[in-house]
């Protein structure tokens, strides 16, 4: 038999349904749904070519598969027979809409076109069937229009151009103020056009149409702003296999004033109430609400005029909403007093709506809590993180304008007015606001990079604002109040402003401001404490066996934070401090000072002296720690500064600044320069291998961390301090330094009359250390693995200089993924297995985490669960996003 390519749906039932989304694509796949028993909700008829063929017709180069001819011929019939029309029909055409989907939804990355079998007879027809034939030539110039440009790649402006020319004779500004008479000279102009450019004919054979628009969808799946749109968001080509074609009958919103197009999601996209959101354009096709250029009504329009449909598109919404067990986004057509629903699909939404709508369904009993914590994806955390308007300043600001709060978020930065300008610009680190008339899918690049958008028409389904929340860029649209005054000026408001000024805008609130107001910190809060409260406690209570064959218990979040960071930590919920790393509490003076004498010392006296003077500065910094934590795991790391970070002296200039600033003589720094410098500083003298060598630093450490701990005990607060060993190769090399760190805190213990116990734990950060873990557990009380050293010993890839070719790897595919982002699981992943199984045969619960840069990462933190580690901890940002990770890694492993 041959392969079934083609399915059909419509007049009550469908060949497929939404479980084949890999196969007919989101849209053909809830087309199918929609149609069918038991939903049975009316769709216009069609069918869906499979995503194998968009795969066939890259593998072919270009061509269809033999069978798919005689397939869509048979499909197209039946489309004719239950429809009643023909396409070409020269007294009533059918006409087809030739539509793009894939498996995940790209909202607008793909083609489309629309009332395809129109040519300069069936025009005739359409307008005596109908009686109206301004409709019927409105219909043919947007075909010409929109199969011009996007199959046959004439440039969209051209066509504007003459619609505008048309317009300037009489002085209009709506397209919906032309006259048959006009829209008939558009399409002679039109074609004039078409010809000069393609040298041929506007087609005129209604197959020959059909064929080249799904040639053209099938071609977009290949379109630049498709390929960024995947990457950007992470869609993975291998899963994601490409875009189906689905063929539907034509119903029109455009015919007259019972007529009309909508775009709704049952819920509110932005902020997630639970609200139904729609908008409504009367007499028009639903491109003109999607590009944003007529500024939509709200759906209480429609309630007004014509209450039936608004009751049944209500019903609808319920339905879909119950069906599906998620908020929908539609598309609705009403054909003089007739609804059809053209789409349905899980809508997109900000992390803010997210996290309301798990919170809400869970409460609703419509979800489960596990579900809920499913819905979210860990970056879109970020978007509830975004620092807000300073409150205080805020107040003071006065508002220009105000619009439409299509993606929620407080953004400022200088005016740009193309995307182009705003990469531009975004690499000579200035932040922008990106102010449109409205956006189009090829500005997404600049959309990535701005402060905010701000676009003077379209409305919240606008592609600007569609896309914004998809990124989580405040954004304000259709804003009326913001004119162009030609190149380079814009009034605001009735203000003037050009490239390059600053304005504030407010996502959230739609208000626009012409001023810089400064921008303050968010925290976890309302339903987010909520939400992630459901993945502590998934996290908490779950239970797993390790490969090694260990049962762990629990899986913790803690962050990577020194004394200015521990504060934001605890915001964000981190149930401790997993690596608190010393050399970066001298990056601020004095102390960096005292530590830089302290690197160039001469002798063991000298360093002891300036030792000295940095122990109560640790001691201060360490104690805050503490008090920050309350009573929370704080680890902290001894020393391990590479060298080379710290005694910058490569050029003259640089030599002779650092002499004067710590006041010895240019000689002596560059002799120092000279003993210091190393071929590898990352693989040189830095962590515990200084300890071996100038024992004091440590000594001096430990002593600040027992007298700040003694300082916290005596003032009742709560403590658990853990002393951490950097770049341990051996385990002589850790038994030495544990002696002699307990020798330390003996003495704290006897001067300060206190009985302080601290863990002593090892990093694992070389494959030596992982392969003699067992010996190293014998003197160590946790580990943590140093993943961002890890990596760089196991691949043998520097990491300070590994970015020259990770690019080259990446695009050829020698590597799928940077490895210093996304944990390795074939390489480090199995040093790790290693340690953790050595380390546990000889301490069977000791305890184990990550603390390199991976553990913010997802997939990274889903592969520390499976190796049975107890924590990850990451940067203080990605704590909220790593709490979920967690949860949503335990979950997928009980699944
Ligand atoms: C590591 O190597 O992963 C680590 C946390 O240590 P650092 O990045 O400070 O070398
Ligand atoms: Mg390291």
């Amino acid at each position: 038999m041959a392969t079934k390519y083609v399915y059909f749906f419509g007049n009550g039932d469908a060949e497929g349904d939404e479980s084949m989304r890999p196969i007919l694509g989101g849209k053909g796949a809830n087309l199918a749904q929609m149609a069918k028993a038991p939903l049975s909700l009316p769709v216009p008829p069609g069918f869906t070519i499979s995503i194998d063929v968009c795969q066939e017709y890259y593998k072919l180069g270009r061509k269809y598969p033999a069978d798919l001819d005689a397939q869509v011929n048979e499909y197209l019939n039946k489309l004719e027979t239950v429809f009643g029309k023909k396409l070409g029909d020269e007294n009533d055409p059918l006409l087809v809409s030739v539509r793009s989907g894939a498996a995940e939804s790209m909202p607008g990355m793909m083609d489309t076109i629309l009332n395809l079998g129109l040519n300069d007879k069936s025009v005739v027809g359409l307008a005596n069937k109908t009686n109206n034939p301004r409709f019927a030539w409105d219909a043919y110039r947007r075909f010409i229009q929109m199969f011009g440009n996007v199959a046959m790649g004439v440039d969209h402006d051209k066509f504007e151009e003459i619609i505008a020319s048309v317009k300037a004779v009489r002085g209009i500004k709506e397209d919906t103020e032309l006259t048959t008479e006009e829209l008939q000279t558009i399409v002679a102009k039109y074609k004039e056009m078409y010809k000069k450019e393609k040298g041929e004919d506007f087609p005129q054979n209604p197959k020959d149409q059909m064929w080249a628009a799904i040639g053209a969808v099938f071609g977009s799946w290949m379109n630049e702003r498709a390929i960024i749109y995947r990457k950007l968001n992470n869609i993975d080509e291998n899963v994601i296999k490409g875009t189906a074609v689905t063929v539907m009958a034509m119903v029109f919103g455009n015919m007259g004033e019972t007529s009309g197009t909508g775009v709704a999601f049952s819920r509110d996209p932005s902020t997630g109430e639970n609200h139904f959101m729609a908008e409504y354009l009367i007499n028009a096709q639903g491109e003109d609400v999607v590009a944003g250029i007529r500024t939509p009504m709200d759906i209480s329009a429609l309630e007004k005029q014509q209450p039936e449909i608004f009751k049944e598109i209500t019903t609808i919404r319920n339905r879909l909403e119950e069906h599906y067990r998620d908020m929908q986004d539609m598309e609705f057509t009403v054909q003089e007093g007739k609804l059809f629903m053209l789409q349905c699909r899980n809508g997109k939404r900000t992390g803010p709506a997210a996290v309301k709508m798990a919170v809400d369904m869970v409460a609703e009993k419509m979800i489960t809590k596990e579900e809920a914590l499913l819905r979210v994806k860990p970056d879109q955390l970020d978007q509830l993180l975004h620092p807000q308007f300073d409150a205080k300043a805020l107040k003071s600001a006065k508002p220009l304008a105000a619009a439409l709060n299509a993606s929620p978020g407080a953004g400022c930065g200088q005016i740009v007015f193309t995307a182009e300008e705003a990469v531009e610009w975004d690499k000579a680190g200035k932040k922008v606001i990106l102010v449109r008339k409205e956006t189009s899918p090829d500005d997404i690049a600049g959309m990535y990079v701005a402060q905010g958008i701000l676009t003077s028409t379209g409305g919240r389904t606008s592609h600007a604002a569609v896309v914004a929340r998809g990124m989580g860029t405040p954004c304000v649209c259709g804003c009326s109040d913001v004119v162009f005054n030609g190149s380079g000026k814009v009034t605001i408001g009735g203000k003037a402003f050009k490239k390059g000024d600053f304005i504030s805008i407010d996502g959230s609130t739609g208000k626009v401001y012409g001023e810089v107001i400064p921008v303050t910190p968010a925290a976890v809060s309302g339903d987010l404490e909520t939400f992630l409260g459901w993945a502590d406690e998934v996290r908490a209570n779950s239970v797993r066996t390790t490969p090694s064959g260990k049962t762990v218990k629990g899986f913790e979040v803690l962050a990577n934070a020194e004394q200015n960071e521990a504060p934001q930590a605890f915001r964000f919920g981190a149930a401790g401090i997993g690596l608190c790393r010393t050399e970066h509490m001298f990056f601020e003076e004095p102390k960096l000072t005292s530590f830089q004498k302290m690197i160039i010392s001469d002798s063991t006296e000298e360093r002891k002296a300036n030792l000295a003077e940095i122990l109560p500065l640790q001691q201060k910094d360490f104690y805050n720690i503490i008090k920050t934590m309350e009573g929370r795991a704080v680890t902290i790391r001894l020393l391990d500064p590479p060298l080379n970070e710290f005694v910058q002296a490569e050029t003259p200039a640089l030599a002779k600044a650092l002499a004067k600033k710590l006041k010895v003589k240019v000689d002596f720094i560059n002799k120092k320069y000279a003993e210091l410098n190393e071929h590898n500083p990352m693989l040189g003298h830095r962590g515990c291998r200084l300890a071996i060598t100038y024992p004091e630093i440590y000594e001096m450490q430990v002593e600040a961390i027992a007298l700040a701990t003694a300082q916290a005990e005596k003032e009742g607060l709560k403590h658990d301090v853990r002393i951490m060993i950097p770049n341990v190769t051996t385990a002589n090399e850790l038994k030495q330094i544990r002696a002699q760190a307990e020798a330390v805190i003996a003495k704290v213990n006897e001067s300060q009359k206190t009985s302080l116990k601290f863990q002593i734990g090892s990093m694992i950060e070389f494959p030596r250390a992982a392969a003699t873990a067992n010996a190293i557990a014998e003197v160590a009380d946790f580990f943590s693995f140093g993943t961002n050293d890890l990596t760089q010993t196991t691949f043998g890839f520097s990491r300070d200089d590994y970015s020259k070719f990770i690019d080259s790897y990446l695009d050829q595919k020698v590597l799928l993924q940077d490895p210093f982002k996304t944990l390795d699981a074939d390489g480090v992943g199995v040093m790790i297995g290693l340690a953790e199984e050595k380390g546990r045969s000889v301490k069977a619960d000791l305890h184990l985490g990550i603390c390199g840069e991976h553990g913010g990462d997802p997939a990274s933190i889903a592969l520390c669960y499976k190796l049975g580690l107890n924590y990850v901890s990451c940067s203080p940002f990605r704590v909220p996003a790593a709490r979920l990770a967690g949860a949503q890694a335990v979950i997928k492993a009980n699944k």
